[in-house]
C-alpha cells in the first residue's frame, strides 16, 4: 500500500497552495532544475511528527473548458473525496463564510471522509475568534491558522495525522517486477494491460485493495512474476475528471512510485505531446527503470525508415532519456507485447546493478584524462574517487575538491562515460558531487 493521502480543498484564493508549499517545505524534486522537464506542483510528499503522507493541492487542478459556475470546485472536491484519506478543508477567515464554502462543505459531508477544517489568514491571535462562524459548516472545531506566517499549521497537521489510517509500508515481493503503464488518455494503456492479462496466467491476489482502489495484478510468464501496478486506475473509465490532464498525471505518479519499471506509452498515430514530456519528468523523478512503448504500430503506414524516424523523434523530444529503450508494439494484434515483459525484466535488472568500486574509479580516471573537469575563476574541479552509494536507481557519489566547481554538463559527461562502461540501459543513474576537505 502506498502512503495515505491528504488533499487540500477549498474555493479559490483561500491559501491552498500557500499551505501546500508550507507543508512540503523546501524539498525540491530532483529533476526540477533539469532543462526541458516541466512539472507542476500539485502533489508532493509530506511528513509530520514522523508520519509520512502524500499531499495533493486540488487547487492545482484546472479545466480547459469553461463550465457552469461551481463546476471546477466540484471536480476538485470530488478528486479529494476519491483520492484522499483525510481532507483538509481550507476557508478564508478574513473573507468570512461564503456560499462556495457551503457548497464544498455539502459535497464533503456526503462523502463521509474525515475532514479537518482550517480557517486561514488569521495572522494574529486577536483574529482567532473569526474562526467560530465556521462551526456552522459542521466539521467540528475550526482550526485557526496563517499559512503565510506558518502559525497554527502544526495544530492542523496534528489533527490530520490523528485521522490518518495507520498503514504499513508494503511488503514488497522482491521476486516480482512491478510495471506501471503511463501515458495520455487513449494511447492504449488499458488495451496493453488487457492483452497481458489475457495472454498470461493471472494470479489471484490476496492483497486487499486500498480505499483508493489501486489494484495491482500479478501475472506469471516463463516462471517470472510481474505485477501490473494500478490496473484499476488504468482501466477505469468515465469519471468526470478522467480527461483532466493533471488528474491523470497525479494518478500516474502514484503508480510510478510503486513500480520498478515505467512504460511510457506513446500513440504511434498521434505522436508525442507536451504531456508525454511532463510524465517522463515524473518518471525520472520516481527513479524507476523506463522504456517507451510506441503503441498502435499496426495502424501506421510503414516503410523501412518509419521506425527509425520515430525513434529519432522520441530522442529529440526526450534528450535526457536517450538510454531508455524503445519498443514498437500493438495491443490490437499483440505484436511484441510479450517482448515488453522481457524488456521490463532486463531494465529492472539494470535498476539494481552494482558496479565494483575499482572499476568505477578506473572509468572516472580515464574520463578525467579525456575531458578535463571544468574550472571556475582559475580553480579546477578535481575528482578524487567515486563510490556507488545505492541502487534503484544506481546512485554514485564522487568526492571532489569543491563541489561548487562542478557543472551540470560535466556530470552529464560522466554519466555518459559510466553508461558506456557499464551499460545501465533503461535506468536513470544519479551522480552527486561531495566536497572532501
Ligand atoms: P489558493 O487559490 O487557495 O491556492 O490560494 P493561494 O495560496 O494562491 O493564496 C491566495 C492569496 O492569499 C495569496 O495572495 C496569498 O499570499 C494569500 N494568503 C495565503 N495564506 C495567507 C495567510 O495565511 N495570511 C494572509 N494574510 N494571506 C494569505
Ligand atoms: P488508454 O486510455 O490509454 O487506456 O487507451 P485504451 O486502451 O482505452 O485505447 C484507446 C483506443 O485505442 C481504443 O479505441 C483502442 O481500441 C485503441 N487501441 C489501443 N491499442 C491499439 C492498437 O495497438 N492498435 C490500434 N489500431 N488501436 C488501438
Amino acid at each position: 500500500m502506498s502512503a495515505p493521502v491528504v488533499a487540500i480543498v477549498g474555493r479559490a484564493n483561500v491559501g491552498k497552495s500557500t499551505l501546500f508549499n508550507r507543508i512540503i517545505g523546501e524539498r525540491l524534486s530532483i529533476v526540477e532544475d533539469v532543462p526541458g522537464v516541466t512539472r507542476d506542483r500539485l502533489y508532493a510528499k509530506g511528513e509530520w511528527n514522523g508520519v509520512k503522507f502524500d499531499l495533493i493541492d486540488t487547487g492545482g487542478i484546472e479545466m480547459d473548458e469553461e463550465d457552469e459556475m461551481g463546476n471546477l470546485i466540484r471536480v476538485q472536491a470530488q478528486l479529494a473525496i476519491d483520492e484522499a484519506d483525510v481532507i483538509l478543508f481550507l476557508v478564508d477567515g478574513r473573507g468570512g463564510l461564503s456560499v462556495q464554502d457551503e457548497y464544498v462543505a455539502e459535497f464533503l459531508r456526503r462523502s463521509k471522509k474525515p475532514v479537518v477544517l482550517g480557517v486561514n489568514k488569521l495572522d494574529h491571535h486577536s483574529h482567532h475568534a473569526q474562526s467560530y462562524e465556521f462551526y456552522s459548516l459542521g466539521f467540528g472545531e475550526p482550526i485557526p491558522l496563517s499559512a503565510e506566517h506558518g502559525m497554527g499549521t502544526g495544530d492542523v497537521l496534528d489533527r490530520v495525522v490523528e485521522l490518518l489510517p495507520s498503514y504499513e509500508e508494503e511488503a514488497i515481493d522482491e521476486d516480482a517486477i512491478r510495471i506501471a503503464f503511463i501515458g495520455r488518455p487513449n494511447v492504449g494503456k488499458s488495451s496493453l494491460v488487457n492483452r497481458l492479462l489475457g495472454e498470461n496466467r493471472v494470479m489471484v491476489s490476496d492483497v486487499a485493495g486500498t480505499t483508493r482502489d489501486a489494484v495491482d495484478t500479478p501475472i506469471i510468464r516463463d516462471d517470472q512474476k510481474y505485477v501490473l501496478v494500478d490496473t484499476a486506475g488504468v482501466r477505469r473509465r468515465g469519471k468526470v475528471y478522467e480527461s483532466i490532464e493533471k488528474y491523470s498525471v497525479l494518478r500516474a505518479v502514484r503508480a510510478m512510485e510503486r513500480a520498478d519499471v515505467c512504460f511510457i506509452v506513446i500513440d504511434a498515430e498521434r505522436g508525442i505531446a507536451e504531456q508525454d514530456k511532463r510524465v517522463a519528468g515524473y518518471a525520472l523523478d520516481a527513479g524507476c527503470a523506463i522504456a517507451f512503448l510506441v503503441n498502435k504500430w499496426d495502424a501506421v503506414d510503414k516503410d523501412d525508415k518509419t521506425a527509425h524516424r520515430f525513434e529519432e523523434e522520441i530522442r529529440s523530444h526526450f534528450p535526457f532519456m536517450r538510454w531508455a529503450p524503445i519498443l514498437f508494439v500493438s495491443a490490437l494484434t499483440g505484436q511484441r507485447v510479450s517482448r515488453a515483459l522481457t524488456l521490463a525484466r532486463d531494465i529492472a535488472e539494470n535498476l539494481v546493478m552494482r558496479v565494483q568500486t575499482s572499476a568505477l574509479n578506473r572509468v572516472l580516471a580515464d574520463a578525467q584524462v579525456s575531458v578535463a573537469p571544468p574550472s571556475t575563476k582559475g580553480r579546477k574541479l578535481k575528482l578524487y574517487y567515486g563510490t556507488q552509494a545505492s541502487v534503484r536507481p544506481p546512485t554514485f557519489i564522487i568526492f571532489v575538491n569543491d563541489q561548487e566547481l562542478s557543472h551540470f554538463s560535466y556530470e552529464r559527461y560522466l554519466e555518459n562515460q559510466l553508461r558506456e562502461a557499464f551499460g545501465f540501459q533503461g535506468t536513470p543513474i544519479r551522480i552527486r558531487m561531495r566536497t572532501r576537505s
